[in-house]
């Protein structure tokens, strides 16, 4: 199987998804073998980071790294040529003379699609405003497959800023693919977008409540997710919503003992630090995934895995 780019998880069906899955798991297991690895020799990946990042950029270099090839790229647009002036399409142009594959993460909805369609080399959105994260989404399905040994069967809980949350989009639609319950709970005026819970409505059973508490002795999983600040346009709404929603100890008194956090980082106060020496902290673990996930994604854009 190949495709070119990696833009929207709605471009991606259930076996694309199971594709990406089985081969990050090969990747991980040659990983674990300590073998070194040479699938992207002499191949370079250009990281184009917009907006601020840890996680994603520094795995996605890893995972290029560990491919056997190099990276080149901007943590911050001030220190490229965008400072100048120049525009998304002519840096597409300018860098796809310099490298085989683009990770791209922009403010704006559609800045990835539109670098697709520009580029000729294959480019991966690493997240695109409010839009999309469909890289963090293959992480997360992986790393419920590790946890749980499947996807299937499974409760479900997305908590926090539904709204402007592109992990939780991408996430729910990919969720669709499989026979899950999906639990939407977000503070009011922060609910999953209307076109999303529409569009997958009739695939699954889904719950939308902003009440945190009669949902958790249900779940397997809490998908938590901080307030996207950045997103408001008037920073006194985030103001009067910060601190709405606060996973603790008290809260999980009566979560299921097989019960998994899950969060795409970073945490701002949504999960409080004793909750991360439990055993429902996934968390980190879930950072992990990022790798291996990445490489088969590279890989594959690239055609140098299978
Ligand atoms: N790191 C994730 C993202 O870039 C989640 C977040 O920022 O809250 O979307």
């Amino acid at each position: 199987m190949k495709f070119q780019d990696v833009i929207s998880i709605n471009d991606f069906g259930k076996e694309e998804i199971e594709y990406v899955l089985k081969t990050a798991k090969r990747l991980e297991n040659e990983l674990n073998e300590r073998k070194i690895l040479q699938y992207a020799k002499g191949k370079i990946l250009a990281t184009l980071f917009f907006e601020p990042s840890t996680r994603t950029r520094f795995s996605f270099e890893s995972a290029m790294h560990r491919l056997g090839g190099s990276v080149i790229g901007f943590a911050e647009a001030s220190s490229s040529s965008v400072k100048k002036g120049e525009s998304l399409m002519d840096t597409i142009r300018t860098v796809e003379k310099y490298a085989d594959v683009i990770v791209i993460r922009h403010p704006r909805e559609g800045a990835a699609r539109l670098a697709a369609e520009i580029a000729e080399i294959p480019v991966i959105n690493a997240g695109d405003g409010a839009n999309q994260h469909p890289t963090q989404t293959l992480l997360d399905l992986y790393t419920i497959k590790k946890e749980f040994g499947r996807i299937d069967r499974l409760k479900i809980a997305l908590l926090g800023d539904l709204k402007y949350g592109r992990t939780v989009h991408s996430l729910a639609k990919a969720l669709s693919y499989y026979d899950v319950k999906l639990y939407f709970v977000a503070p009011q005026g922060l609910e999953m977008p209307r076109h999303i819970v529409e569009e997958i409505s009739d695939k699954l059973e889904i719950t939308e409540t902003n009440d945190l508490e009669s949902v958790i002795p249900e779940v397997d999983i809490l998908y938590t997710t901080r307030i996207q600040k950045e997103r408001f346009p008037d920073p006194a709404e985030y103001n009067k919503i910060k601190g709405s929603y606060r996973v603790d100890l008290k809260l999980l008194e009566r979560a299921k003992e097989t019960l998994k956090i899950m969060h795409p980082l970073p945490r701002v106060d949504e999960i409080s630090y004793e909750v991360d020496k439990t055993q429902y902290s996934a968390y980190f673990r879930q950072v992990w995934s990022g790798v291996p996930v990445r490489m088969a994604l590279l890989g594959i854009v690239l055609g140098v895995v299978e």
